[in-house]
């Protein structure tokens, strides 16, 4: 409360930055996902938890081709929790709309399956339908957030393969269900010409998007919800394991000229760029 929440704004804002940097650096993108399918059948055995022992059973190439979000959030939570011991206000709160960029992309289904856009099986748009389109339609009416209190993870590794594992799970059936409806529905009432940010596009229809909706009985809202309470206890965790260092006296931000170039950088990138690596992420 005294830390977080008079940066808010910060944090919203800059929770984009990982998304900025992919059109900036193509090494960015495998960040943001794991093509978990690659690796056999859930519960996929045989793929290590840990990074090296993946790298030496799979190669390094394999490895990040497929995605690293699990273990990248380990390596931000590491620094997360270095810059609350250096008690640096600025990089506590980059850091920490940095993980919650991660850690809330491993919530999503198609950030843990191969076929990330329906690109395998007809479907591409499904990505952005689930993560963008819905939520901008439903979130404010219809989808609860208050999650109450943030707890502290024991095990980070452990609870993020938990959510990665829980999301490849949950893939078949954001994929299946968006097939069936489309059989369902004609294609002049699956899309249709709506206002989104202010200008006319070509997206899914509002009955189409409220149908596939109801066939995921609320998984989107409780991805959602999950990826916030995650988010708050990583940054909780962070801060204890840092031996609770008083965030009182941590206002107000000081962002060094190297941290201004940096947000300059990215949102021109973003701006004029074309996206490296891979899409959709
Ligand atoms: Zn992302």
């Amino acid at each position: 409360m005294v830390f977080y929440k008079p940066n808010i704004q910060f944090l919203s804002d800059h929770s984009v930055d990982p998304d900025k940097r992919r059109y900036l650096l193509a090494s960015e993108a495998s960040k943001h996902y794991i093509d978990i399918d690659r690796y056999g059948k859930y519960p996929y055995k045989e793929l290590p938890a840990s990074y090296d022992s993946a790298v030496k059973k799979f190669s390094e190439d394999t490895i990040m081709t497929n995605g690293i979000v699990p273990w990248w959030v380990q390596t931000v939570q590491a620094r997360l929790t270095n810059a609350f011991k250096e008690k640096n206000p600025a990089k506590i709160l980059k850091l920490s709309a940095e993980i919650g960029h991660y850690v809330a992309d491993a919530h999503v289904p198609l950030h843990a399956n191969s076929n990330h856009d329906g690109q395998l099986t007809g479907q591409k748009g499904i990505h952005a339908f689930w993560e963008s389109r819905i939520p901008e339609l439903l979130s404010e009416k219809e989808f609860d957030f208050m999650i109450g209190k943030a707890a502290y993870i024991s095990n980070i590794s452990s609870f993020i393969w938990k959510r990665v594992l829980e999301s490849g799970a949950e893939a078949d059936t954001v994929l299946q269900n968006e097939a069936f409806l489309t059989s369902k529905f004609a294609t002049d009432r699956k899309y249709a010409f709506e206002e989104r940010n202010g200008k006319l596009v070509r997206q899914y229809s509002s009955g189409f998007t409220v149908g596939y909706n109801n066939t995921l009985k609320g998984m989107v809202e409780r991805r959602m919800r999950t990826a916030i309470t995650s988010t708050a206890s990583l940054w909780y965790t962070a801060w204890i394991n840092a031996g609770q260092p008083n965030l009182k006296n941590m206002q107000p931000l000081a962002f060094s000229e190297e941290d201004l170039k940096e947000f300059e950088i990215l949102e021109a990138a973003w701006k004029y760029n074309n996206i490296k690596g891979r899409l959709h992420e």
